[in-house]
């Protein structure tokens, strides 16, 4: 994982003026592994930084995306994540809460993905959908209590 001196030499390689909101966004998303949208960091900086705009931390990302810092997730149509991990890794997106949690994938697995594809793939991105442990159980004792109902019901 990088460091934030890292980050700002990677910015500054891309051309990028280093300033003070460039650099909140580079410690905010550093070590992060929740994948925060651009809403999040947005809210997450906007108290210290109240200029901050979309347009600079879209910028941002993209700058670390460039230099291979960061990944950007185009999971959903409504928004994007943010990985500061830039190792080629697996996501899972629970349908009931929307967290977006890490699975590694075997590299004999990368190995073929990359095999199949076109010379110029350079990125891969590998999305499973389901329900989360959380979200599972909760839905577990949902559909239980039906199922109690009616014992009790036989009971008396
Ligand atoms: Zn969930
Ligand atoms: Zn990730």
């Amino acid at each position: 994982m990088w460091t934030v001196e890292e980050g700002i030499a990677r910015l500054r390689e891309g051309g990028a003026k280093i300033t003070s909101q460039r650099i909140a966004i580079l410690r905010l998303l550093k070590g992060r592994t929740d994948h925060p949208s651009a809403d999040q960091i947005y809210g997450e900086l906007r108290q210290d930084f109240p200029t901050i705009s979309y347009a600079t931390i879209y910028s941002t990302a993209q700058l670390l995306a460039d230099s291979g810092l960061l990944q950007i997730l185009s999971i959903d149509d409504k928004r994007v994540h943010f990985d500061p991990n830039p190792q080629p890794h697996g996501h899972f997106r629970c349908q009931a809460c929307g967290a977006l949690t890490d699975f590694p994938i075997a590299d004999n697995v990368l190995h073929s993905i990359r095999d199949g594809a076109p010379e110029g793939a350079h990125s891969v991105q590998i999305f499973l959908y389901g329900l989360c442990d959380t979200c599972r159980q909760e839905n577990e004792k949902e559909s239980l209590s039906p199922l109690l109902t009616e014992m009790e019901c036989v009971e008396v």
